[in-house]
């Protein structure tokens, strides 16, 4: 069942928003050439406590750390660690809080340094398929409406979109209803109406879709070894459009 919010809720939803917001545009501008993944997490810990949130994930499912740091060929829940990155490479970022009983969680990917030009388009169309899916995140859509726009985005562009995970319904839980692919035809799925919050999270490969999970159990990389970018930000449908909730 998809949960409807109250004006009241997506105020608490807004306040969790800003923070997971804030704190990522604050990592954003500490990443640059040897800095560490364990620093940010560390950091972005630090903070969110601060603020009187609790980190989302840290402990969800025995996932060990406040944020899902993937540099490269990781595309999701990428555990942080000692390594200093080095110029050259991407890092994506996944965090989210719980803040006055409601979630927040969004991602973002972010070049080390400078990057060349084929991984300035993979996170460039990442990006742009992010904004192409919130647009269509307005009453009267459909679900896959949404899904439909991140692969009609980049699979014309050369990329290709990761099938084993997908965005999803966020309030209450991290993860509610409906489950959110980006992928599909369009005009398909639940009726989009105002008071839906959805996390929209498109997974974007610079070669083939295909992933595997490393021995961590966690850690998803591609199977090819090209790169990885993941954008995400939670969404509320209005009257008057969508919401970005994780914004600053
Ligand atoms: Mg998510």
């Amino acid at each position: 069942m998809i949960v409807l919010k109250s004006a009241a809720e997506l105020g608490k939803m807004r306040a969790a928003g800003r923070i997971v917001a804030e704190i990522l545009s604050q990592l954003e501008g500490l990443i640059k050439p040897g800095i560490t993944s364990g620093e940010l997490d560390r950091f972005a810990e630090k903070e969110c406590l601060r603020q009187g949130a609790k980190p989302a994930f840290k402990g969800y499912g025995g996932f060990p750390y406040t944020l899902c740091t993937s540099p490269n060929d990781r595309v999701v829940h990428g555990f942080p660690d000692g390594r200093p990155l080095v110029e050259g490479e991407i890092l994506s970022i996944d965090f989210g809080v719980l803040y006055q009983g409601y979630y927040g969680d969004a991602a973002v990917t972010v070049p080390v340094g400078r990057i060349d030009a084929e991984t300035t388009r993979l996170v460039e169309a990442t990006r742009d398929s992010l904004r192409q899916a919130i647009e269509k995140a307005v009453p009267g859509g459909r679900l896959s409406d949404i899904s439909h726009a991140v692969q009609s985005w980049v699979e014309p562009r050369g990329f290709s979109v990761v099938r084993e995970f997908v965005g999803h319904g966020i309030g209450r839980q991290l993860h509610e209803a409906p489950q959110l692919p980006n992928f599909g035809a369009p005009g398909q799925g639940p009726r989009l109406k105002p008071g839906m919050t959805l996390a929209i999270e498109p997974m974007i490969n610079a070669g083939s879709p295909g992933v595997k999970i490393l021995e961590d159990g966690w850690t998803a990389v591609t199977q090819d070894g090209k790169r990885s970018a993941h954008f995400e930000h939670t969404v509320a449908i209005t009257e008057h459009g969508p919401e970005i909730l994780t914004r600053v």
